[in-house]
């Protein structure tokens, strides 16, 4: 972490510098009758692009929220790694991982075939593989979740907040404006229930939840099917004489359904998602009035021989799935996407919902707005195109159908009786080898964006063969040469809009990395020239790093290029954290874990959001040039 980086200030740097043009947010203050971007709702969804959005100042943000305050408990509660990286670039990934319950094994309970009344352990699954990511897989409570997210709004120069107690009814675009062109019209929910009120935005975004009055407003509908299936979930505090209780379980029994255990924050609290009745096709689940009595009755049940002492329930609710998604996640119909740039998007459970048991509902929706996030702000910012806004929905709606189908999917095995699918052929039952095929997916990590201006056609993909392009950077261990600090690459990145080179010098030439950089710096042609605006930082918007082959105490330092140690800020200081090398007390060599070519070397480009965008030789800055030209305004123009 960085700071003081323009003069000192004592107290917490988490906190920062409130700046100069923020909204009056006193009791009486009015609303802004003006705002670049507009969000509804502030669920996991609206949070993460509010957090987002909050580290540009100079960007006039609202997020408004129905209810009256942040949520108590209940809702979703699983994080994946690949959240958990996104939560690194937040800054607070390592306040989650103190303080929730990290899921390091899955156990597997089928029928006991001396006994088919009773369930037995069939076997475990190490949760996490080895190296997928350097973050666990964890459990936490969605309010806190949201706790976290308010406290980087909070702490940000914008110092924003949700207005609570106001709810989007309805919105218009007027396409003829260029400015403000969406008005929205909020409802009152608190004191003055039922006031209406206008607010005119560039920008709206629905994370509003699955009855989203956003996706309403642009004409979007969800489609799918439900499995006529309820569910029960139940936070509980409860002895058991169940093994397994503080590891992830999947439970089936052979006449009675399923159950999830899943362990959580603090110790004693778990969760037991309860398989509950087959519903009829035309029949909801409230039909059922079913309660928190008819969930611990099933899963007592479903659990024998073992029994659940229940001494205090915290949370519960009865569910059915669904699997839902829209045709579009924008306002743009498919007839005029290459015409018109999109101004309402849609994001999370407002735009596709699922089986809340593959634990990716949360996930996914704050992977949506982190993808949202950073193009808001190049296209506000002037610095990119509005057509860049049109790689949203193009990017997001292609990740959310396999969503779907793979929870689908899941949600077939998971509800079939032992022994009654065509899956259940071979040496494993089928749950065991579904959930192992699905890690990869269900850890986040087998999101792949194909190619467009944002994500380069592989042509180089074979000098780094372990950072595939369109995937998440894949981050591994390092040295930070000037100081010796043993640290992820990956964790050099934070969630500030900016790109990222990651410059593997090469051992075949090992003044390429000097004359990359020489060339980034000052050569008109270069994009780091080209698209930083006079007056500001070097790195502002492409963030130059080099790693290099040897040891910390073989790299000289001193000879680096000042492109690696630039003077920044108001007081123009020399930032000594962009030159990395190997590690060197056996967590491993990032070369051979990525499979970066150590005879050439090669410069991984890597967007705001974590995602490779192109891989190229070191001597291949005109096709760098070309790429960053096909994304961001040169600076000149930009305004
Ligand atoms: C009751 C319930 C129980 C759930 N249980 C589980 C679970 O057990 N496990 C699991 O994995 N997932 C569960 N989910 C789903 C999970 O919470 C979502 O997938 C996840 O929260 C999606 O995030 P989101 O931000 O897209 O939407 P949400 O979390 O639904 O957030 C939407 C927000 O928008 C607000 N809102 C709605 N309409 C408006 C409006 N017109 N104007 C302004 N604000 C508005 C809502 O109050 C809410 O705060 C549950 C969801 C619900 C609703």
């Amino acid at each position: 972490m960085q700071f003081y980086v323009d003069g000192f200030r004592g107290g917490n740097p988490d906190i920062k510098d409130a700046a100069p043009n923020r909204r009056d947010r006193s009791e009486h203050a009015p609303l802004p009758e003006k705002v670049d971007v507009l969000i509804a709702g502030a669920g996991p969804a609206g949070l993460c692009l509010a957090a987002q959005l909050a580290q540009f100042p100079e960007i006039d943000t609202m997020i408004v929220e129905r209810n009256p305050r942040n949520i108590a408990k209940g809702k979703a509660d699983g994080i994946n790694t690949r959240t958990m990286e996104m939560f690194q670039a937040f800054g607070f990934a390592d306040k989650v991982k103190r303080e929730t319950y990290w899921v390091n094994q899955t156990s597997f309970w089928t029928p006991d075939p001396e006994n088919s009344a009773h369930i037995k352990r069939i076997g475990r699954v190490q949760d996490v593989a080895d190296d997928s990511s350097e973050m666990p897989h964890i459990l936490i409570n969605q309010a806190r979740l949201h706790g976290l997210f308010l406290e980087v709004m909070e702490n940000s120069a914008s110092r924003l907040a949700p207005d609570y107690s106001l709810a989007v009814r309805d919105l218009k675009i007027d396409p003829t404006a260029t400015d403000y062109p969406v008005t929205v019209t909020l409802e009152d929910t608190g004191v003055n229930w039922g006031d209406l009120k206008t607010v005119r935005a560039n920008y709206v975004v629905g994370c509003d939840g699955a009855r989203s009055n956003v996706r309403k407003a642009i004409g979007g509908e969800l489609h799918g099917d439900a499995a006529h299936q309820a569910w029960g979930v139940m936070d509980i505090l409860a002895n058991t004489d169940f093994p397994d209780i503080r590891q992830k379980c999947l439970i089936q029994s052979a006449d009675e359904g399923n159950v999830l255990i899943l362990p959580r924050e603090g110790g004693y609290l778990f969760r037991m998602y309860v398989e509950l009745d087959k519903l009829n096709p035309d029949e909801r689940v409230a039909n059922r009035q079913l309660t928190q009595d008819d969930i611990i009755a099933a899963a007592g049940r479903i659990m024998r021989p073992y029994s659940i002492d229940v001494k205090q329930v915290v949370w519960w609710s009865v569910y059915e799935i669904g699997h839902r998604m829209t045709d579009r996640f924008d306002d743009v119909p498919a007839s005029e996407a290459a015409t018109r740039n999109p101004r309402v998007f849609t994001a999370g459970d407002a735009c596709h919902t699922h089986s809340p048991k593959a634990g990716q509902g949360m996930n996914v929706s704050m992977q949506d707005t982190f993808n949202l996030g950073w193009k808001l702000a190049h296209v506000l910012q002037g610095r990119a195109d509005p057509s860049l806004l049109r790689t949203y929905s193009a990017e997001r709606l292609a990740e959310a159908k396999r969503l779907v189908e793979t929870d689908h999917e899941w949600a077939r095995i998971m509800s079939a009786p032992p022994g009654a699918s065509e899956l259940d052929q071979g040496d494993e039952p089928r749950f065991v080898r579904a959930f192992k095929e699905n890690l990869e997916f269900t850890g986040g990590l087998a999101v792949k964006y194909e190619p467009s201006a944002l994500i380069a056609s592989p042509t180089s993909q074979a000098l780094a063969s372990g950072l595939e392009i369109g995937r998440r950077f894949h981050s591994a261990p390092v040295v930070r040469v000037s100081d010796a600090m043993q640290m992820q690459l990956g964790h050099a990145a934070e969630a500030d809009g900016r790109w990222r080179i990651y410059a593997f010098a090469g051992a075949d030439d090992p003044r390429a990395i000097h004359r990359l950089a020489e060339w980034l710096e000052k050569d008109p042609a270069s994009p780091v020239v080209k698209h930083t605006r006079t007056g500001e930082d070097i790195d502002s918007i492409i963030d130059v790093r080099a790693i290099f082959q040897q040891t910390f105490d073989q790299v000289a330092y001193e000879t680096m290029p000042s492109l690696l140690k630039p003077c920044v800020g108001k007081l123009g200081l020399q930032n000594h954290e962009k030159v990395f090398c190997v590690d060197h007390k056996g967590l491993g060599d990032i070369f051979d874990m990525r499979g970066v070519d150590r005879a050439q070397g090669c410069m991984i480009v890597v967007r705001p959001d974590q995602y490779i965008a192109n891989i190229l030789p070191l001597e291949g800055g005109e096709a760098l040039s070309t790429f960053f030209a096909g994304v961001l305004r040169p600076a000149q123009s930009a305004s």
